[in-house]
């Protein structure tokens, strides 16, 4: 049996350090039921009554953040390597290049099962502590299912985009309630990229509950039309980078109010969401701080997620991520931090990762289920079932192959 582990089962968490924002940290332990947080106690001021039957997990020496969001990705291409002869002009010019250029890589790719990319994709999120994602295309049944390895976003609605996009008018007819409208935009870097937002203005598209995903090809005017009727942007600079040689303006872009970082799928961005943090804060003078917001709190608002993510917080979700702590606050962290470093990973009260020396102090109960990943020289026991995934994409890649946002991944041999 896979699953022993549920949600309403009572865990604590003592001994870490908790980021309870970019810089604000203090040592706490933690209780959580039916998948949230119950208590959040300082530690010093009192202790956690013990429950009887409860989980206890030590994480002394480790510093804990809330899950992260990954505003932006396509699940399904996460096994893909990067596509494209760039320079491009716009996203539709890349679209048809690669057909062109790479049909075999893109037909082998595919033929691997998409409910195995699918797993992948979630994985490849896993591994850098992403606990929600924002998967831009169908909410296909796999993503649906209770087992899969992170949460995905399912209230919004959303188009490709102008160029590819279909009817967007019927699309945001369709979109629920309340709930956000999603499309790519001025993705590119000609005019036919920039007046993008212009025309989805006319169309009657751009409104509060618009959230446009790269913008790069944005000028003033574009800008402050974006401001002008509430909508949001989400920015994906490594992305962009590779395909256009451009870097989103933050001195222009990060005047829209609500704007998030995603890491859109392994075709056109740099490894994970971690890579994209550190390029980001590297390349497009994002401050730590920003950066830290962008994929917690920031995420979380322009995506309307209901149940409190992007935050360590009472009645929050049980969504948490574990790296040693080094005395540094969150945000000072991100601008070194990559996968490697992520050593615990709990979604809604479930571990779902952890390192070999978390391992060692998961009770057996925890332990069920999981299984262990070798990927950058490190060993990652994960809630998925990795033997099967790797075989089945091995079937096709080939062994040795398989490669998640650039990074081989395969069985450890186990001492
Ligand atoms: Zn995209």
């Amino acid at each position: 049996m896979r699953d022993s582990w549920h949600e309403s089962d009572e865990v604590s968490l003592h001994g870490a350090r908790c980021a309870i924002g970019p810089q604000e940290t203090f040592r706490a332990s933690i209780h959580i039921a039916g998948g949230h947080l119950t208590q959040v106690v300082r530690d010093g001021t009192m202790s956690l009554p013990l429950v009887s039957g409860e989980t206890e997990i030590d994480l002394s020496g480790f510093l804990l953040l809330p899950g992260l969001v990954n505003a932006h990705d396509h699940l399904q291409f996460a096994l893909y390597p990067r596509l494209g002869n760039p320079l491009y002009q716009n996203y539709i010019e890349w679209g048809e290049d690669i057909h062109v250029r790479f049909p075999e890589v893109i037909a082998k790719h595919k033929s691997v099962p998409k409910d195995v990319r699918l797993w992948w994709g979630g994985i490849r999120n896993l591994l850098c502590g992403v606990t929600t994602a924002c998967h831009h295309d169908k909410f296909w049944s796999e993503l649906q299912k209770r087992e899969f390895p992170i949460k995905v976003v399912r209230h919004f609605g959303w188009g490709h985009s102008l160029a590819l996009g279909g009817d967007l008018r019927a699309a945001r007819c369709a979109t629920p309630e309340g709930s956000v409208f999603i499309l790519h935009a001025c993705e590119g870097v000609d005019d036919q990229a920039r007046d993008e937002v212009f025309e989805l203005y006319r169309l009657g598209l751009l409104d509060a509950h618009t959230v446009l995903v790269h913008g790069l090809a944005m000028d003033h005017e574009g800008v402050a039309l974006v401001q002008e009727r509430g909508a949001s942007l989400i920015v994906c600079p490594s992305s962009n980078m590779f395909l256009f040689g451009k870097l989103p303006d933050m001195n222009l872009l990060g005047k829209i109010e609500s704007v998030a970082l995603g890491n859109d799928s392994p075709l056109t961005a740099a490894g994970d969401l971690l890579d994209e943090v550190r390029f980001a804060i590297r390349s497009c003078s994002i401050t730590p701080e920003s950066a830290y917001r962008m994929v917690t709190e920031a995420a979380a608002t322009i995506l309307r997620l209901k149940d409190g993510e992007g935050k360590i917080r009472i009645l929050g979700p049980g969504d948490l991520v574990a790296i040693r702590d080094t005395g540094h606050n969150a945000a000072s962290r991100l601008q070194t931090l990559s996968m490697i470093e992520i050593e615990f990973v709990m979604i809604a009260g479930r571990v779902q990762l952890a390192s070999e020396e978390v391992w060692k102090r998961l009770p057996s109960q925890v332990k069920e289920g999981l299984e262990p990943l070798l990927v950058e020289g490190v060993v990652r026991w994960l809630r998925a079932p990795v033997k099967e995934l790797l075989r089945r994409a091995e079937e096709v890649l080939g062994a040795g192959e398989v490669r998640l946002g650039g990074r081989t991944v395969c069985s450890p041999v186990l001492q």
